[in-house]
């Protein structure tokens, strides 16, 4: 197979992990990052690994294919990033909620998803630190959990460097060097010169619409602002990802009866919270950032973590989630520029550790993989 010099378009957990797989194949990998970090969108997500929230079951099945997938990445990257697969732990205390998530656990089961049905008991002796009022309904999801972004993408781009690749931050790509007789690029240009390469992918989160666009390749995305905050570094009590229903009787601002908030805890012991939306696809679109805010959400995590009273709340700047217009992921080669690769999507996370896989596969055999039919940049049209 005909070694490559591949150019990415960003850094983030997507274009490090096609990165890191490619380098791995024997392919020279420049990575281009216009930085700094904190501005991608892999510093502020949540980080939750599931397949349990994704639906259809064509796109539900995808992301569990990433889930299986993760423990083998996370050993190929030869350091610890923080994967943490003890499940998913979630519960309701409304009959209506309860109602929901019964129908979503019997559409699960039914696609052969190994959730159980949990009591309050068993939720205790799994997080004894967790006080539950009035539960109407508990599952727990054993294959799921979350991981560490940043140390992901350390890991990805400390292994394409000793693969012989390159990173080059603080580096704006601002154009393409064109062959219009190939249909080929040969270049990429940035705030630095021109990079030459034989393939271009274009993995630039919320830029990729931008960058796309100067090759005439349509990507549209929706702007989907999230927030997370985070507490300073506690002793280690709770194992996977929590899911409670958020108290919505006026008490913590902006919660309605649909609102959850979901907690993890990092290595370093600090504990990440997110008011989010219960229900299939759904996101929470919110911009508030402020100090006020990662208060008012560490206050509503004592109510089930009350040994969290003490610790500090930190407020994490809005993100933005890569969210094609559709909601799927957008992945493969453009039909006019045959060496430029899209690869964008939300669920980025969880979909890491096949998506790297798949795209480099792709990239290096020149293969097409199946399930990766539906997600052609193709399918949108202007
Ligand atoms: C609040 C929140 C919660 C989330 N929760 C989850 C979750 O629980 N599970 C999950 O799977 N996903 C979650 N996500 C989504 C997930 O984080 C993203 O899908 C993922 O981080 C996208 O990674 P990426 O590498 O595609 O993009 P990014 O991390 O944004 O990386 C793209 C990079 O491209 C660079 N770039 C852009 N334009 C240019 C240019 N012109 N030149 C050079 N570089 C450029 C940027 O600097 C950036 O570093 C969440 C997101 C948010 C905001």
């Amino acid at each position: 197979m005909e070694n490559k010099t591949v150019a990415i378009i960003g850094g983030g957990i997507i274009g490090s992990s096609i990165g890191f797989q490619l380098s791995s194949l024997g392919n020279k990998v420049i990575i281009i990052d216009k930085g700094p970090f904190q501005e991608s969108c892999s510093a502020h997500s949540f980080a939750w690994v599931n397949a349990s929230s994704k639906s259809p079951i064509g796109y539900h099945s995808l992301c569990r294919s990433s889930v299986n997938k993760w423990p083998k990445f996370a050993k190929q990257l030869g350091t610890e990033v923080g994967l943490d697969l003890n499940g998913t732990t979630k519960w309701e205390n409304s009959e209506e909620g309860a109602d929901l998530a019964r129908q979503r656990v019997e559409t699960l089961q039914s696609w052969d998803y190994p959730v159980q049905i949990v009591d309050e008991e068993f939720i205790k002796a799994k997080n004894p630190s967790i006080h539950i009022k009035n539960m109407t309904f508990g599952q727990y999801i054993p294959n799921e959990g979350h991981v560490e972004p940043k140390r992901v993408i350390d890991a990805c781009q400390f292994n394409i460097r000793e693969n012989g690749g390159e990173i080059i931050n603080d580096c704006a790509v601002t154009g393409f060097e064109k062959d219009s007789d190939t249909h080929n690029i040969t270049g990429v240009i940035t705030s630095s010169g021109t990079i030459a390469c034989n393939t271009v992918i274009i993995a630039a989160g919320t830029g990729t619409q931008e960058l796309a666009g100067l090759l005439d390749i349509y990507i549209p995305l929706l702007e989907s602002p999230g927030v997370v905050a985070w507490t300073d570094p506690q002793p280690k009590t709770i194992n996977g990802i929590i899911m409670s229903p958020a108290i919505s009787d006026g008490t913590y601002t902006g919660n309605d009866e649909q609102s959850e908030v979901h907690i993890r805890q990092r290595v370093d012991g600090s504990y990440q919270m997110v008011n989010e939306r219960g229900g299939i696809g759904n996101h929470h679109e919110q911009n508030d950032d402020s100090q006020e805010k990662a208060e008012d959400l560490l206050k509503h995590l004592t109510e089930y973590f009350p040994h969290l009273n003490t610790s500090t709340a930190i407020a994490e700047p809005v993100g933005y989630r890569p969210m094609p217009e559709d909601k799927f992921p957008v992945l493969g080669y453009d039909e006019n520029w045959s060496n430029v690769y899209i690869s964008v999507m939300h669920s980025g996370v969880t979909l890491a550790a096949l998506v790297g896989e798949y795209v480099a596969t792709e990239i290096n055999y020149k293969v097409q993989i199946p399930e990766l039919e539906e997600y052609r940049p193709s399918r949108f049209k202007k």
